[in-house]
C-alpha cells in the first residue's frame, strides 16, 4: 500500500490492514514475526503539504533469540506510532522546517510517496529492544562446551583464570 502524495493532497487516508509473516523483511534485526501484524491509522500531509505524517497503531507477535543463551524469546508488540516523512530532496534546501508534534520521529521519502510496509518496518525496528534476555537470571551458554547453562550444569570451569590467580599467589608468597 503506497501513500502517494498526489492522493494525500486531496484527502487524508485511513488505513487498516493485516500483514502476514514474511510480507515485511525485518532485515538483519533478528526479529521473526510469529503472528499476523495488524496496522491501522491515518496518513496525511502536514507542514505546508510537504511532509507525510503517518500515525496509528501496530500489533503483532515477534520472537527473537536471547542475547545470552540464544533460545527464542517471545516479544508481543502493541504500539502506537507517529512518524513524519519529508521529501529527501527537501533536506538540501537552506531552510529547516519545524516538525509537527514533538513526539514524531522523522524519516525521508523519495519519489511519489511512502510505502506502508516501509513505515511498519521502521516503527518495528524503533520499537524493538536493544537487548533481549529470556530472563534477568539467564546463565547463558558455556563458552567451552556450548551447553545451555539454564538447562544443564556442565562440568566446565575456567581453569586458565584459576591457574593465573594461583601463579600470582605463589609469586606473592615467594617474596
Ligand atoms: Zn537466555
Ligand atoms: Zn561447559
Amino acid at each position: 500500500m503506497l501513500f502517494a502524495t498526489r492522493d494525500l493532497e486531496l484527502r487524508k487516508i485511513d488505513f487498516r490492514t493485516t500483514l502476514a509473516p514474511g510480507q515485511i523483511d525485518f532485515m538483519d534485526s533478528g526479529l521473526r514475526q510469529t503472528s499476523p501484524l495488524e496496522a491501522s491509522g491515518t496518513a496525511e500531509l502536514v507542514n505546508g503539504m510537504d511532509d507525510i505524517r503517518v500515525q496509528g497503531h501496530l500489533s503483532a507477535s515477534f520472537e527473537i533469540n536471547c542475547d545470552r543463551c540464544l533460545e527464542p524469546v517471545s516479544l508481543p508488540m502493541g504500539d502506537d506510532f507517529d512518524l513524519v516523512y519529508r521529501p529527501a530532496e527537501a533536506e538540501q534546501g537552506p531552510e529547516e522546517k519545524a516538525i509537527t508534534g514533538e513526539d514524531a520521529e522523522v524519516g525521508y521519502y523519495e519519489g511519489s510517496g511512502i510505502e506502508l510496509g516501509d513505515v511498519v518496518r521502521e516503527q518495528v525496528l524503533l520499537w524493538m529492544p536493544a537487548h533481549v534476555l529470556c530472563s534477568d537470571s539467564c546463565k547463558g551458554i558455556c563458552p567451552m562446551c556450548g551447553a545451555n547453562r539454564n538447562r544443564e550444569a556442565c562440568a566446565c570451569r575456567a581453569p586458565k583464570l584459576d591457574e593465573r590467580w594461583k601463579a600470582l599467589e605463589n609469586l606473592k608468597s615467594g617474596e
